[in-house]
């Protein structure tokens, strides 16, 4: 299957690696594609391990399952990634079947040679 980041790569040889612990990583970039990714497959578990321990309190993950569950992840596009900081669009059909998009800024951090999500705005 293409992986639901919309990279058109197979799911295998792009974010799977990350969703079952073989590989961190290696870039924010690649966090946050795999990221969108956790959310298109419901993968709460991996949005949590991924947020910076210091910030993991201010999110739930049975929220976070809710959001993904909720939304269809339709495509994802990228803005701009510089640094620790990645832009993004991310579409998604919501639960009445409207289309959004939801642009962000986020911030990355490196800790222990792993990347994680801070925070976005
Ligand atoms: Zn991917």
């Amino acid at each position: 299957m293409n992986c639901p980041c919309f990279s058109g790569l197979p799911y295998a040889n792009c974010c799977e690696p990350y969703h079952i612990h073989v590989q961190n990583a290696p870039t924010p970039l690649a966090l946050m594609r795999s990221r969108y990714s956790a959310f298109a497959t419901h993968n709460a578990d991996y949005l949590m391990r991924t947020t910076l321990p210091a910030k993991r309190k201010f999110h739930d993950k049975l929220d976070l399952l809710d959001w993904a569950q909720q939304n269809t992840w339709t495509n994802l596009e990228i803005v701009e990634a510089v640094d620790n900081i990645v832009e993004f669009k991310a579409y998604y059909t919501d639960v009445s079947g409207k289309p959004q998009i939801q642009q962000e800024r986020s911030r990355f951090q490196k800790l222990s040679d792993k990347w994680f999500y801070v925070d976005g705005i």
